[in-house]
């Protein structure tokens, strides 16, 4: 008899695991979806590694996942024919951490109130730990695809895992068999028509067929084709159909505010079906800016590194499959591929277009759209140079001129006052702050619009971007301001006023009160109710900029 080695969980597998028994789970049923995702996920990677070693699925068994429960015992097993696991992916894979996905969703959640936990467990799609919110206790029987040794891991979640090599019969001739011992109120998820259900509604949509069964002599269900729903015609696929997909690559719970799915045809042949998210996904300001687009050859799923949009549209969730690919194509080689690069830039701009389509004809979906990812995208105003105009067009901005709603640098240009020749902007961290400044007074007297920027990125575009439609972008804080140029009902043209004999002995001594601290001090006509107000000089950074540039210990 082999004795099974115990393991203890890292410490963060131990809080997650305590916390999945413990919250007040409003959706259980989504433990299935990720074990089902987990299979599916283990069958599409076999099938890409049986490309450069056949020998890995020679016996011709077609990729499959079933599900089998038992009323009697009160489980539920999910069994697929995937590559498996050896005893040390085991150990990495089920007793540690590496998502860095549920790194950051466990820091939001340490955050969190306790009314939005449910609600951001429910959001988050948080992996084989699932498990254990509705067993107590949990096998995983893997073979490794080649390998003889076949290992089984068991958990009863609460800090500790054990493994033991097991008999080659006990286990499946490839892959992973999840053995789930349901909790006591937990056995209606070995109701054949629950789960069927479940099943449908959460992973309909899943590359790999799937069949269900609950009697042991019984023909186990087809309940899914594993048919690729980017293959279909679009009249055949409904919004719902559209929705589900997207959950499941997605791994997020919201209603996508629109897809793109389209077939081009020509010098390249491809199939794109993507879509913009109803939410923020976990990892968008990670610092590494990866996008998560999956890329397939002739639906295989190669890899979802594969950098498929610019770094700005990193938000959008989907697919690629192409025919003009190798299926062989090393992960490395993608990167340089040709053909990769013509995707990109189809796909971007369908998706570009998509957006501008939606601001003209759904505002109020793109108003969302912009709260949720308009930062992101202002990133290519400063970083695409081919694609700036565009993005210009599309982007929104706070200002003086509405509160509470956005508006278009177009609106912003329709609205300037005679005289006027540049695009005013005010950057700082919040509206309110920057709705308070004094360096707005002289503008709002003369109904000049201030564009309020407060996003980290809009420190750097404007003073990378000469112009939006031959109107520069100028800070107000940024030297005098040309006010007196401009028309206006209030403001006077003070500067070129003399200044009266009080003043001028007043400015001889502020420079010599302040000294080296400040360039110089000067009669000023922007203000109206505040005494002083700090600019910076005329070409130097704005005062957004120096403040970073000073943050980051310059
Ligand atoms: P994710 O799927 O996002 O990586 P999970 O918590 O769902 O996170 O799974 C963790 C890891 O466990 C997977 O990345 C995979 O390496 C391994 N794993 C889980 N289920 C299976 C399975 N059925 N076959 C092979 N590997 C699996
Ligand atoms: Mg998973």
């Amino acid at each position: 008899e082999r004795q099974p080695e115990q393991h203890a969980f890292e410490a963060d597998v131990s809080r997650l695991l305590h916390m999945m028994v413990h919250s007040v789970y409003s959706d259980k049923d989504v433990f299935l979806r990720e074990l089902i995702s987990n299979a599916a996920d283990a069958c599409e990677k076999l099938r890409y590694d049986s490309i450069s070693q056949p020998g890995l699925s020679t016996d011709g068994i077609p990729p499959g996942i079933l599900v089998t429960l038992n009323e009697e015992a009160r489980t539920l097993v999910v069994e697929d024919n995937g590559i498996g696991m050896t005893r040390n992916e085991m150990i990495d894979a089920l007793g540690t951490i590496a998502r860095s996905g549920t790194k950051a969703f466990m820091e939001r959640l340490d955050a969190a109130k306790a009314g939005e936990k449910a609600e951001l467990i429910g959001q988050f799609g948080v992996g084989f730990y699932s498990s254990f919110m509705v067993a107590d206790k949990v096998d995983v029987i893997s073979r490794r695809a080649g390998q003889e040794e076949a290992w089984k891991w068991s958990s009863d979640g609460k800090g500790s895992y054990d493994i033991v090599a097991i008999d080659s019969v006990e286990a499946p001739t490839r892959g992973t068999r999840v053995v789930l011992h349901l909790m006591e109120d937990a056995k209606r998820y070995t109701d054949k028509w629950t789960v069927e259900k479940i099943i449908r509604d959460q992973s309909g949509h899943v590359p790999v067929p799937i069949r269900l069964v609950d009697k042991e002599a019984a023909e186990p269900a087809q309940i899914s084709d594993g048919a690729a729903l980017w293959t279909k015609q679009k009249s055949e696929i409904s919004k719902r159909d559209y929705d589900d997909f997207y959950r499941g690559i997605s791994g997020q719970y919201d209603e996508p505010l629109t897809n793109v799915h389209f077939r081009a045809e020509g010098r390249h042949e491809y199939t794109t079906l993507a879509f913009i998210p109803g939410s923020q996904p976990f990892d968008l300001f990670d610092p590494d800016r990866k996008g998560r687009m999956k890329l397939y050859v002739k639906r295989v799923f190669i890899t979802d590194d594969a950098e498929l949009l610019p770094r700005y549209l990193r938000f959008v969730r989907g697919i690629v499959d192409t025919s003009d690919l190798p299926l062989n194509i090393s992960r490395e080689m993608i990167q340089e591929s040709p053909v990769l690069t013509a995707i990109r830039k189809g796909i971007t701009s369908r998706i570009l277009n998509a957006l501008e389509k939606m601001a003209d004809s759904e505002p109020e979906t793109f108003a969302k759209f912009w709260g949720l990812f308009g930062a992101i995208v202002k990133e290519g105003i400063y970083e695409d140079f081919e694609r700036r105009p565009q993005l210009l067009k599309l982007a929104r901005f706070h200002t003086t001129a509405v509160e509470g709603a956005t508006r278009s640098l177009a609106d912003y240009v329709a609205g300037m006052k005679e005289g006027q020749s540049s695009i005013y902007y005010i950057s700082g961290s919040n509206l309110e702050q920057l709705n308070a400044s004094p360096q707005l007074e002289g503008f709002r007297a003369k109904g000049i619009e201030v564009m309020l920027l407060t996003d980290s990125v809009d420190s750097f575009w404007p003073t990378n971007v000469p112009d939006f439609e031959g109107k520069s972008f100028k800070s107000v804080t940024q030297g005098l301001a040309d006010l007196n140029e401009i028309a206006g009902e209030a403001g006077s043209d003070e500067e070129k006023q003399e200044a009266s004999s009080e003043v001028v002995a007043f400015i001889d001594f502020a420079r010599g009160a302040l000294g080296q601290e400040v360039a110089d001090v000067r009669v000023s006509g922007r203000l109206t109710e505040s005494a002083v107000c700090l600019v910076a000089s005329e070409h130097g950074p704005d005062r957004q900029l120096e403040k970073i540039l000073q943050g980051a210990g310059r």
